[in-house]
């Protein structure tokens, strides 16, 4: 088996390679060729953590395995990232492990990758204002990757503490755009697209504060509970999700399904949209919104891209087991 650490994994795989295996591994997903095992996530009583897994299999791909993960949120007081995932691929033939992979970096890319590819396929072509809603750890990620799918003019921003959005600002600026931190309500009123990237339980964003014909990429709800638009905003638009189960009960659908403005038949696999299945889109007036919870099948194709190249590359750790 390979190890493959942590610190290999910038090298290893571009924002490109993230793009390229999310989409396809979505595009199986709505197949049926590659579906997702229940996630296990639980309050282990012991340093405040929330531990768990997030499996799945891809039978085109023969991709099997798991994301182990977890939030400590007492790591950071000892230089360590609050959130730890490590991802485990196994030989589908044989169920021999085949490879262990650092995942906190490939966590964040393909998390970015995937409102990204929402972007691509969902957005309004003519898209020019990106708003971004959350500045933390994986807003940048996130935003790198949106403006490589439209030919954005400008980033407007909103966070609980606005000099948390620094950060963003200097992406924004690399990327030769201006940058306003502005209210939600403006936000709203200017952005074409909107990625909302923070860890809220109650709705940043108010239906009649977003404009006719925006995407909304809602990235920040994977937990139960969680929330970051008002579900009159979701019951409007038309909703596209990485899985619709998750959608449903983890994810930024989970509170208009429960208050029963929308069903789980509202909600449109991404999948079906990149295979041709589903028109996406209907019109430029339409509001779309992806709900992204993250599936374990994100993770297990990113990492097996890696794996591939850091063994051409001769950076994969050959360990006899
Ligand atoms: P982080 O802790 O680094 O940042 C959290 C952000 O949310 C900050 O901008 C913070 O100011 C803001 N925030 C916190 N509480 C808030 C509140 N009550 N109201 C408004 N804003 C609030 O987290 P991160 O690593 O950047 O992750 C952001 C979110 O994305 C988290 O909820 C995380 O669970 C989620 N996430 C989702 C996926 C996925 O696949 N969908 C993957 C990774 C992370």
């Amino acid at each position: 088996m390979y190890i493959v650490p942590e610190r290999e994994i910038a090298g290893l795989l571009t924002r490109a390679d993230a793009y390229r295996a999310v989409e396809s591994v979505f595009a199986s997903m709505a197949r049926k060729s590659a579906y997702n095992f229940p996630v296990i996530r639980e309050a282990i009583g012991h340093a405040d953590a929330l531990y768990g897994f997030k499996s799945g299999f891809d039978r085109d791909a023969l991709t099997l395995g798991l994301k182990s993960g977890g939030y400590w949120p007492g790591n950071a007081a000892h230089g360590i990232p609050n959130h730890q995932s490590t991802v485990m691929l196994f030989d589908a033939d044989t169920g021999r492990i085949t490879a262990v992979i650092g995942g906190n970096l490939l966590t964040a890319l393909r998390t970015a990758a995937a409102s990204s590819v929402s972007i691509r396929h969902l957005a309004r072509k003519d898209a020019k204002v990106l708003g971004m809603v959350g500045a933390g750890h994986q807003s940048t990620f996130q935003l790198r990757a949106a403006l490589e799918q439209r030919p954005f003019e400008k980033v407007v921003a909103w966070n609980r503490n606005a000099d948390k959005l620094a950060a963003l600002a200097t992406v924004a600026e690399e990327a030769g755009l201006p940058f306003d931190s502005v209210s939600p309500e403006a936000l709203g009123a200017q952005a074409d697209v909107i990625i909302t990237i923070a860890s809220a339980s109650e709705p940043l964003l108010m239906k009649d504060w977003i404009k006719p014909g925006t995407h909304l990429a809602c990235m920040g709800t994977d937990t139960k509970g969680k929330q970051e638009v008002d579900s009159a905003l979701v019951a409007a638009a038309r909703c596209f999700s990485d899985e619709i189960a998750q959608s449903t009960t983890i994810g930024e659908c989970q509170h208009a399904v429960a208050d029963g403005s929308i069903g789980p038949t509202d909600i449109v696999e991404i999948g079906a949209v990149i295979n041709g299945a589903d028109e996406g889109r209907r019109s430029d007036r339409e509001i779309t919104l992806f709900d992204g919870t993250g599936v374990g099948l994100q993770d297990l194709a990113v990492a097996a891209s890696v794996l591939e190249r850091a063994v051409e590359r001769g950076v994969a750790v050959s360990v006899d087991f």
